[in-house]
């Protein structure tokens, strides 16, 4: 049984950042509207992250004093929010621009007609968590690793969220004992060498909390890496205080995976965020979503990726939006992400650029998609073609050298391979792709 929690746990505020440190950080752009917002709210609050959490806008009557809403656009959104709650921190709320429908941030955070409109399309559940847990809230797919769901309360509702699911229980953490039962599990199973606690947002728990669970993991001796999925460093940086930092870095080797999707969301305060993490020796990754209407451009993801790079967060997944239910509209065709990474690579550092990947249906795990560039493959050798579309021969080197007269040779010297003759499609042919080839042996 999880127990029921309305609001994130008690903790000591955070360090509030001052200016100065603010400016001094690569962010590209402030909380832009918090001064039009929230100008009566003392820095004090602004940066103490119970005060951000208490003070979440969950209404769409609240969501109106923000954002220009007609009467028929709450009435709809009242619609959506029975089915799928709000939920954003005013600091998230600050970085939309109100007088922009389609603010790439917007439509993170701000729900949509379309989430009920084509709510027939898609799952539940696509991934299959449900039927890959092994106790209550431990996944366990991979034979290495295992997925600690630690609680389903989060900063902000993100409208595309995988586990939209969960969104109606009201929010619930796990009790010690339903803990205990996972640790036992991980105990177990020696092979279980990675950890990855995620939720919901597991950094919604104290601090205190937190170390609880992960000092035991720590205690089991096969667990070498402990990972942790949150958005806070994106929609609540200031959680990342200096008490949780200084608990994690006891914990090493922990890694910490959020998720940025655009470059306006890279502010001082986030970058702050990230820093504190780094300097705690908490590696941070980045695990972007790919969504129509917010970073579905190549100038979208390079802006975000050398962004990401700016601030020492290394790109690392950018997913195709899972099959969700009340998520269609914010789906992109699987090319759109295909052509991005192909403008991406060789165009910019390898560092910049994200695995594009696919996480299958029915937990079939994690596909990696990118543009095709091996044109033809035989024994001998590949035909590849570079970012700039170029075709290069590239001799394929044996397994290994075996004894005269079976492999390559006759009458004691080695037959050099017939070159394959390449026939490449033409547009004229009509054929669209004028990479593609076949080869008439
Ligand atoms: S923080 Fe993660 S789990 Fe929570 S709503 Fe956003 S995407 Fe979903």
């Amino acid at each position: 049984m999880a127990s029921s929690l309305a609001t994130a746990e008690e903790e000591p505020p955070g360090k509030a950042l001052t200016a100065g440190e603010a400016e001094e950080l690569p962010g590209k752009t402030s909380s832009c509207n918090r001064s039009r917002f929230f100008s009566d709210i003392l820095a004090e609050s602004w940066n103490d992250w119970r005060w951000q959490f208490r003070n979440r806008i969950t209404t769409v009557e609240d969501l109106a004093r923000f954002i220009p809403l007609s009467a028929k656009e709450q009435t709809r959104l009242k619609l959506v929010t029975a089915k799928y709650p709000l939920s954003i921190t005013p600091y998230y709320l600050s970085l939309i621009n109100p007088d922009d429908p389609d603010d790439p941030i917007r439509k993170q955070a701000v729900p949509s007609f379309q989430e009920v409109a084509l709510a027939g399309i898609g799952m539940e559940d696509p991934l299959g968590e449900e039927k890959d847990s092994v106790v209550p809230g431990l996944v366990h797919r991979y034979p290495d690793r295992v997925l600690m769901v630690l609680t389903d309360i989060c900063p902000m509702f993100c409208r595309h969220c995988t586990r939209k699911r969960e969104w109606q229980s009201g929010g619930w953490v796990r009790t010690p004992g339903e803990i205990e039962t996972m640790l036992d599990y991980v105990r177990k199973n020696k092979s279980i060498r990675d950890i990855i606690i995620s939720g919901g947002d597991p950094l919604t728990l104290s601090t205190r909390r937190l170390e609880e669970v992960i000092s035991k993991l720590r205690g089991i001796p096969h667990v070498e890496i402990i990972r942790i999925g949150t958005r806070f460093p994106v929609v609540l940086p200031q959680r990342i205080d200096d008490e949780l930092c200084a608990m994690l870095s006891n914990y090493g080797p922990i890694w910490l995976n959020t998720q940025f999707n655009h470059a306006r969301e890279i502010t001082p305060e986030s970058a702050a965020a990230c820093d504190r993490l780094l300097r705690s020796g908490v590696p941070v990754g980045n695990q972007s979503v790919l969504l129509r209407g917010v970073n579905d451009t190549l100038e979208a993801q390079l802006n975000l990726c050398h962004g990401l790079l700016k601030i020492k967060v290394r790109p690392y997944y950018l997913f195709q939006c899972d099959e969700v239910q009340g998520t269609e509209h914010l789906r992109t065709p699987v090319e759109v992400g295909i052509k991005i990474i192909e403008g991406m690579r060789g165009h910019t550092s390898g560092l910049a650029v994200p695995t594009f990947v696919i996480d299958l249906p029915q937990g079939g795990g994690k596909v990696p998609l990118q543009p095709n560039y091996v044109l033809l493959k035989t024994e001998e050798e590949l035909v590849l073609r570079n970012y700039q579309g170029r075709l290069f021969r590239y001799r394929n080197p044996r397994l290994s050298w075996q004894s005269p007269g079976r492999v390559g040779q006759r009458n004691g010297r080695m037959r050099r391979p017939a070159p394959p003759q390449l026939v490449l499609f033409s547009e004229e042919a009509g054929v669209r792709d004028e990479d593609r080839a076949v080869v008439r042996s």
